[in-house]
């Protein structure tokens, strides 16, 4: 039998947190066994914001050893760069030209982005979501696993999908398939530190707000220290009035793989001047081999690029072969 495929990325625009780590990546840890998976690093999208050219290919190298670090096997998955198949862009094109603009207006992401960037908002993170479908349907996934975070922009995949179908695509042969989004429970949201109400983030300007893969011992210990609390005794999970609370208990749940009803009861009767220290040493253990198999990886850069070298020439493979079906649906001639 035939494995299902599921296909995800993360854009290289800085370190990486604890919300993609629990939120993604870490999923697609556990599913390599299961489903053949094509798992990306979205330098395209990394320039959507402004960028220093000095940094965007290292950016792309830091991403790959955080990939790998965390437990993505290259054997398994299929580990490739964006920008080195040209598909994306060019199927990016094809789909801009079948995408409504009020489809793109109303993302939220592009609302909350734009605002940050004020006068100079680009119309490439507009969009982006376009882009990002192109990155989805060039590889026809059964699956997309994601943070909470990118519902709508899968949701926006899929109707771009149903809609160049339904304009393309004859009725019992559609021209691309239609992903579903896979959002874990667990980790599908992780919060900012210094904001329990806004999700961590690569682009929060605050550094103490996100806790990253690569955080030293001490810094790690500097930002649980100042984390925003609230004046309560006892620990919960699911309070609404204490979004600080549950998203460090879950931080604390996912980090040391333990159940939620122990977490609820070990942490029950815990001040903060208790349950503070534990979560530093929970997330210090278990970002240090990470941290080493990281570093490792960086240093031997001849090994990361064989690794996306060899997960390039496969991908490029199937998207070519997506994007020939969707120019001929359009009426394109072949190339001379
Ligand atoms: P940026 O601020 O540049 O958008 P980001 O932190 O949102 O960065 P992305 O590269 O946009 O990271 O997202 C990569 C993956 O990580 C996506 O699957 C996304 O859903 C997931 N993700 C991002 N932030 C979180 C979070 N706080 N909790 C859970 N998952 C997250
Ligand atoms: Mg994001």
């Amino acid at each position: 039998m035939t494995k299902k495929r599921i296909l995800s990325g993360i854009q290289t625009t800085g370190n990486l947190h604890l919300g993609n780590y629990l939120g993604a990546i870490r999923n697609w840890v556990e599913m390599q066994d299961e489903y053949e998976c094509f798992l990306f690093l979205a330098d395209l999208h990394a320039i959507t914001v402004p960028h220093d050219p000095k940094l965007l290919a290292e950016n792309t190298y830091k991403v790959a050893a955080a990939y790998l670090a965390c437990g993505i096997d290259p054997e398994r998955a299929t580990v490739f760069v964006q920008s080195h198949i040209s598909a994306h862009s060019e199927l990016a094109w094809l789909f801009n030209c079948i995408t409504p603009l009020n489809w793109l207006e109303r993302m939220i992401q592009f609302k909350e982005k734009a605002v940050k960037q004020g006068e100079n908002v680009s119309v490439g993170l507009l969009d982006y979501p376009v882009l990002q479908s192109a990155d989805i349907l060039l590889y026809e996934p059964d699956m997309v696993p994601v943070g909470e975070d990118q519902k709508q922009h899968i949701e926006l995949t899929r109707d771009i999908a149903v809609r160049l179908n339904h304009l393309f695509g004859k009725k019992k042969e559609p021209v691309l398939k239609v992903p579903d989004a896979l959002i874990r429970v667990d980790g599908a949201r992780v919060m900012s530190l210094t904001d329990g109400t806004k999700k961590m983030s690569k682009s929060d300007p605050s550094e103490l707000s996100r806790i990253e893969i690569g955080d030293t011992p001490d810094l790690i210990k500097k930002k649980i220290k100042k984390c925003k609390t609230d004046p309560m005794r006892g620990l919960e999970f699911g309070n609404p009035e204490r979004p600080e609370c549950d998203n460090l208990l879950t931080l604390y749940m996912l980090l040391s793989g333990q159940e939620k009803a122990a977490v609820a009861a070990e942490c029950a009767d815990m001040g903060w001047g208790q349950f503070k220290p534990l979560l530093t040493e929970t997330a210090i253990a278990a970002l240090q081999p990470i941290q080493e198999k990281y570093q490792a990886l960086m240093d031997d850069r001849g090994y990361l690029e064989s690794v996306l070298k060899q997960g390039n020439q496969k991908a490029s493979v199937i998207a070519n072969q997506t994007l020939t079906k969707v120019k001929d649906a359009l009426g394109y001639s072949k190339p001379l």
